[in-house]
């Protein structure tokens, strides 16, 4: 406060060029959207079993390369959707790309049993237009809802635990699966595990990196039980040695995910776009 009393607000230079960055990557996301000029893709990262190494299904990831300047980690600009109502947008486009993709495979005969997991920020499943969102658009391109996983991404609290929970319980209903992410990080606690209906936990890559430190595998065979209490898989990210993925099996993990077992790649056959 100034000797008046008054409050000062401390507005220096280096907090004004990150809220104008933070604005101007908004600005140019929110045209990235609005006009699907092709700055965005996906990749697909497999996700395999922990026993057989056999790829079960891939998780899609948002990739956007911006044309100038070149790619922008997602790790930069989904928080900053996230802070906005573009992440409902960004979710939405991911979702359509990746279930089109999914069509694609199946009329190439080659999806098998295998799914492709979507991630959705915890403001989109609060959201009462989400069911029909994930259902209509999987009617769309007659994909059948057990080949999609949506995994649910929180970094910021739940603004309603029991509207998600109505929500994901319509889904696993429906036959769409339901995961949680980056388990141990963000804001999902074993308080929200009780609440909301879920098939698999995501144990963040984070613990795994540490997985040789005794305190760490401590953490994953815990999370790795509390997953198998609850009934469901449990998958390990970030696995990128063969001593990890051997740590992992010893500790029971269903299915692992990271750079020993593939990198997220772009889709092959690629999906096919509409002529301009
Ligand atoms: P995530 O959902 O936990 O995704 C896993 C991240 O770990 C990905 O980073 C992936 O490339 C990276 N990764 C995979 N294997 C390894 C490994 O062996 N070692 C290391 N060091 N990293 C590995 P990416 O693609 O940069 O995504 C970062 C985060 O951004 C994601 O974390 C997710 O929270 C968010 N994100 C990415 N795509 C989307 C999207 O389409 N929608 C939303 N809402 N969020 C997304
Ligand atoms: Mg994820
Ligand atoms: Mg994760």
């Amino acid at each position: 406060k100034s000797p008046a009393g008054e409050p000062i607000e401390l507005f220096t230079p280096q907090l004004h060029k990150e809220l104008r960055d933070r604005l101007e990557l908004e600005q140019a996301l929110r045209h990235v959207l609005e006009t699907d000029n092709g700055e965005l893709h996906l990749v697909y990262q497999p996700v395999v079993d922990a026993v057989t190494c056999a790829p079960v299904g891939a998780e899609a990831l948002v990739r956007w390369n911006r044309p100038g300047i070149g790619p922008v980690s997602p790790d930069l600009f989904v928080p900053v959707a996230e802070r906005s109502e573009l992440i409902i947008e960004l979710d939405n486009w991911v979702l359509h790309t990746a279930v089109r993709q999914l069509a694609v495979w199946a009329a190439a005969g080659v999806l098998g049993d295998r799914w492709v997991a979507v991630n959705l920020s915890g403001a989109h499943v609060c959201r009462p237009e989400i069911v029909p969102q994930v259902l209509g658009t999987l009617a769309e391109a007659g994909v059948g809802p057990r080949h999609l996983i949506v995994e649910l991404t929180e970094r910021e609290l739940l603004a309603d635990v029991e509207l998600a929970a109505s929500n994901l319980k319509m889904l696993r209903e429906a036959g769409v699966r339901v995961a949680i992410d980056d388990f141990g990080t963000g804001f999902t606690s074993l308080t929200h595990l009780r609440w909301l209906p879920i098939d698999k936990l995501k144990i963040d890559k984070s613990f795994v990196t540490n997985l040789t430190g005794s305190n760490d595998q401590s953490l994953v065979r815990l999370v790795i039980e509390t997953g198998h209490v609850l009934g469901v898989e449990v998958t390990a990210e970030g696995v990128e040695t063969v001593e990890h993925l051997e740590a992992l099996r010893a500790l029971g993990a269903d299915q692992i995910q990271g750079y020993l077992t593939g990198r997220p790649e772009a889709a092959v056959p690629r999906p096919v776009l509409p002529s301009p």
